[in-house]
């Protein structure tokens, strides 16, 4: 296992109260495994990788069963270890904002090279052959890393924080919204580039991609995770998720999209809207907007229970998903 997260915590104190924006999620991603994490906006999905990668604020409060990467504590490990093993080499981060994050006043090439020779003992003539080629890999002409930021489009800028990303051979790539806010074309293009770099590349990245966007997350990743208000509801391997599904707030996704290939791009569809994360809910978090909940639901949290091989999900009712699953269909036609 590449990451391992068991039970993890990240509530941030505020004047109005402590906002548990990640609340019990556990985790694991494999090597080699395109791993999609979706959920709406403000379930916490940011907050998790920000845990990961130790950008939460300083009062945020964090804990875990266990966080490791390749093995390592990252729980206990010193800031400068993770800077020195961890960063870049072992997980990289793409951002969204990211576009935004490349210096106006130096060209974009020498900016990798400068991220590269940070961290490996290349020459600069080494380091700018290992840039072309990534240039390359995500479908930028390699002239281009003589250009400025200003030169650049927003695709050709996330483009070139995805090549930036790749520059250290990274195990994990964490990608959080790294095609939103793009035209669908460029999106699709980007992310077409990716699925050719990782079946050329003899030894892949496993990557972490988050968005709200569950057509992307549906094309891209081999599992896929389903978040809500801060905790999991649903794992599943990506084919099974969407033709097997358990969770009702997974089926609600999926009943307002006909099929996987006309999905609409934002998680939208359920009436109501997810818990204050400030609210302390004894039970399961989405009780209040689901169809099939009972008394039981908001009294216990429910664990996450394997129904399948690989196949996980957190409902004390899934007994009756086929009943669900009617009911569910019913209302669509
Ligand atoms: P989006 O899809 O909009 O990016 P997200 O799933 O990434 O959303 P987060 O950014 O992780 O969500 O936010 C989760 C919750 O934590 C939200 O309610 C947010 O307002 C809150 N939050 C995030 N950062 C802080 C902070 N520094 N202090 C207090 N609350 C925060
Ligand atoms: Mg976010």
């Amino acid at each position: 296992m590449l990451l391992e997260i068991e039970n993890l915590k990240t509530h941030y104190p505020t004047s109005k109260g402590t906002v548990k924006a990640v609340d019990g999620l556990s985790l694991s991603i494999d090597e080699n495994e395109v791993f999609g994490l979706a959920g709406e906006s403000g379930c916490g999905k940011s907050t998790l990788i920000r845990t990961i990668m130790r950008l939460v604020p300083d009062n945020a409060r964090v804990s875990a069963d266990k966080m490791t990467f390749q093995g390592k504590d990252l729980l206990s490990m010193p800031d400068r270890d993770f800077r020195e093993q961890v960063l870049w080499q072992g997980i990289s981060l793409v951002i969204q904002s990211a576009m935004n994050a490349l210096n106006p006043v130096y060209r974009v090439g020498d900016q990798i090279v400068e991220a590269i020779q940070a961290h490996a003992p290349l020459s600069r003539a080494e380091c700018e052959q290992r840039v072309a080629a990534l240039f390359d890999a995500v479908g930028l002409q390699a002239g281009l890393m003589r250009n400025y930021p200003h030169e650049f489009s927003g695709g050709m800028r996330q483009r070139a924080m995805i090549a930036m990303s790749l520059c250290l051979d990274p195990r994990l790539i964490i990608m959080d919204e790294p095609t939103t806010g793009l035209d669908v074309l460029v999106q699709e293009r980007i992310l077409r580039n990716l699925r050719e770099l990782r079946a050329r590349s003899k030894h892949p990245a496993s990557i972490l991609l988050i968005t709200h966007d569950i057509s992307v997350i549906a094309e891209m990743s081999d599992r896929i995770g389903i978040m809500y208000a801060g905790r999991l509801m649903e794992v599943a391997p990506a084919v099974e998720i969407f033709r097997n599904t358990y969770h009702p707030y997974t089926l609600g996704l999926k009943n307002a999209f006909p099929s996987i290939r006309q999905l609409e791009r934002e998680l939208i569809s359920i009436p109501g809207s997810p818990p204050n994360l400030i609210e302390d809910i004894p039970g399961c978090v989405f009780t209040a907007r689901c169809p099939f909940a009972i008394e039981a639901c908001e009294h216990q949290r429910p664990p996450m229970l394997e129904v399948a091989p690989g196949h996980k999900v957190a409902c004390i009712r899934t007994e009756h998903v086929e009943e669900f699953r009617q009911r569910a269909g019913e209302k669509k036609t």
